[in-house]
């Protein structure tokens, strides 16, 4: 019976990888077409502000809509992107799209701020800044409303190209949030040499805050150095009332999560946006 649980094992094992891999092989083939027959879309989640709870902006999140797989989300798709090099058309269209989002928010009078993700590839472009900056200026949007999101790990990658690379979007005047952040390898003694404005609290640590004590402690700490090497700091993944109060009491400024809503397309952003009313 060993061996026919092994034989079973392995038959499960070949249809499973055969099944990610096709999905994979899909993936990739379709890639290149992604962008130019109009296949992304951005999402949007609402920022707020810890203390009031009012909106102060949105994130950015892309989203591909396969003829055949239906919405495949960045996690699947992004890190394939990264190894064809199809990484670059689609930041582009990232960052023009969110901008474009931006200006109109700006014209229909809401002041908003727009934080876009950038991959560890993106960071090698050198083309980056002089990139996000026309765009801001053919919108006539001013660069300290764009925070650019990177994972901690992307940092890590190589941390002397992300010093370089981050260190001209922010003298171009944009903001910078180390993404993920706790969930990555950084010292602090790397950390006091990265040109960053923000640090954004890993969900993991967030979504049970209320009652676990380890992540209260490690919040509590983090917003503790972020304070101390005056940063901004924003938790992603606030899923319940609770979770925001502890965060307003450790005196985090900035929060987002499905308790106040999912990403959202444009459209139902507008809508929720006219009909959302801070919790006293
Ligand atoms: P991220 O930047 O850390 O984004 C947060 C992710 O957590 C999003 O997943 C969001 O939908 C999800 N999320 C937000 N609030 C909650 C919550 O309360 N609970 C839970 N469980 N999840 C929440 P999404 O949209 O699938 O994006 C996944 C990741 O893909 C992002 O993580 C980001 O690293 C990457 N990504 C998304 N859009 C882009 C993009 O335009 N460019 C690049 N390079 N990466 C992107
Ligand atoms: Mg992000
Ligand atoms: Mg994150
Ligand atoms: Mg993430």
């Amino acid at each position: 019976t060993l061996a026919k649980q092994k034989k079973q094992f392995a038959r499960a094992y070949d249809v499973g990888m055969d099944e990610s891999y096709m999905r994979r092989l899909q993936i990739l083939k379709a890639l290149p077409e992604a962008v130019s027959q109009n296949k992304l879309q951005l999402h949007f989640q609402p920022k707020l502000d810890c203390q009031q709870g009012n909106v102060i902006g949105a994130e950015a999140l892309v989203r591909w809509r396969h003829d055949e797989l239906g919405v495949v989300r960045p996690d699947e798709f992004i890190p394939l992107a990264e190894q064809t090099g199809e990484i670059n058309r689609i930041t582009r269209w990232v960052c023009a799209a969110a901008l474009d989002q931006l200006q109109l928010w700006h014209e229909q009078g809401h002041g908003l701020m727009m934080a876009i993700n950038l991959s560890a590839l993106d960071l090698q472009w050198d083309e980056l800044g002089d990139y996000l900056t026309t765009l801001l200026r053919e919108r006539g949007l001013p660069p300290d409303k764009v925070t650019l999101e990177v994972t901690e790990s992307a940092v890590m990658a190589d941390p002397e190209q992300a010093i370089e690379r981050l260190g001209q979007l922010r003298a171009a005047g944009m903001r910078i949030s180390i993404d993920d952040y706790g969930t990555g390898y950084s010292s602090l003694a790397q950390l006091k040499r990265l040109p960053v404005d923000e640090l954004k609290l890993d969900r993991s640590f967030i979504t049970e805050l209320s009652d676990n004590m380890a992540d209260q402690t490690i919040v509590r700490s983090t917003l503790a150095l972020a304070q101390e090497m005056k940063l901004a700091t924003v938790a992603e993944g606030v899923e319940d009332d609770a979770a925001w109060q502890v965060l307003r009491s450790l005196g985090c400024q900035t929060m987002q999560g499905f308790y106040f809503s999912r990403p959202l397309a444009a459209t139902e952003f507008d809508k929720w946006l006219q009909s959302y009313k801070a919790p006293q």
